[in-house]
């Protein structure tokens, strides 16, 4: 039953990336302003999320990272309008099956915080108060030290799973309004960098400027189109003639009501219109789709980056008619 735990476990969390992204998404659920992601050896070491959310009431310690286990979702209905990120009550479960978890907590009804370890079942080892402020603490180490191939494969790809974390963390930060980010990485003896600062901002222009520099926000002109009955697409997207030289991924971040996911098929569909006017560049591009939370479904996979949207095929010929309004008319 552990080793079936296990491999199911790590079908939820891929790789460091969406570790670290359920935890961020906790936080966030947790209505963190301040979120900051700690790494050492690029999270092959471990990695920890320190927030300044609700935290966890005392209730919950022994079913926190049991599978299932959610404070976020009371009826089977509620998939339906989900507002939180989390829903499933996988990703602790999950994390202390591949690794080693320990929760710091408190509650603004508690005076202290407690600090709690996990075995790799989900069940409570240690209990002891400890001093913090209201928030949580949330830490793995060794991520997949318990699935020896998986662990390999990390290993060897420590340095593109980094990468693919810190386009993953900047997508959060572009959208979040109000929430600061710090995200810094220890190596060696104690050299420490910053992958990521913001100061919470209030808007996604001042996030652009912060987390892609002022002069990417230059070649950017605000977007909102309606595509449909019920998608409105806001955001920014490159002028004509501006762009990266860099290929797709770390410079289009998509979402759907706020929330990061993959959009292969419109970067595809950017990138194809935005060629016909500039062949060596790639277009900018920061879309929020608003669409109503009946129209589409993120549960597709444990990861929820792969969003299902109803009449997908109509949406995406009427996107490819606006871009082409933007885009096709400019020969650079
Ligand atoms: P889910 O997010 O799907 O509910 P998780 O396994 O990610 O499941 O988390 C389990 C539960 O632990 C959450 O429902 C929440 O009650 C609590 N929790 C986890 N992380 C945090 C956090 N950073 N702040 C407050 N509560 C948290
Ligand atoms: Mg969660």
């Amino acid at each position: 039953k552990a080793v079936a735990h296990r491999i199911s476990s790590g079908q939820v969390i891929l790789d460091l990336s969406s570790a670290v992204k359920e935890l961020v998404e906790n936080s966030l659920d947790a209505g963190a302003s301040n979120i900051e992601i700690n790494l050492k050896e690029y999270g092959e070491e471990y990695f920890k999320v320190v927030d300044n959310g609700c935290g966890i009431a005392p209730d919950n310690f022994q079913v926190l990272a049991r599978k299932h286990h959610t404070s976020k979702i009371t009826d089977f209905s509620d998939l339906h309008y989900l507002t939180t990120f989390g829903f499933r009550g996988e990703a602790l479960s999950s994390l202390c099956a591949l690794g080693s978890l320990t929760v710091e907590t408190r509650t603004k009804n508690e005076a202290v915080g407690t600090h709690l370890t996990f075995d790799h079942s989900g069940s409570v080892t240690s209990e002891r108060k400890t001093a913090r402020q209201v928030g949580t603490t949330v830490k793995v180490e060794k991520l997949f030290s318990t699935l020896p191939v998986r662990n390999k494969e990390f290993s060897r790809n420590i340095r593109r799973e980094y990468g693919k974390l810190t386009s993953l963390l900047n997508a959060y930060a572009l959208m979040a309004k109000g929430v600061r980010f710090l995200c810094t990485n220890i190596t060696g003896k104690n050299s420490k960098s910053v992958v990521l600062k913001t100061q919470g901002n209030l808007s996604i222009k001042e996030n652009i400027i912060t987390v892609l520099g002022l002069n990417t926000f230059q070649c950017l002109e605000p977007l909102s189109i309606r595509i449909s009955e019920c998608c409105t697409i806001e955001g920014f997207l490159s002028k004509p003639c501006f762009g990266s030289g860099r290929n797709m991924g770390d410079r289009q971040f998509f979402y759907v009501n706020g929330r990061p996911v993959d959009m292969p098929k419109v970067s595809k569909l950017l990138n194809e219109v935005y060629k016909s006017s500039s062949s060596k560049l790639y277009p900018i591009a920061v879309m929020n789709f608003i669409i109503p939370a009946t129209s589409y479904d993120v549960n597709v996979t444990p990861d929820k980056r792969k969003v299902f949207i109803s009449d997908e095929h109509s949406l995406m010929l009427s996107l490819r008619a606006e871009i082409e309004k933007i885009y096709s008319p400019h020969q650079c």
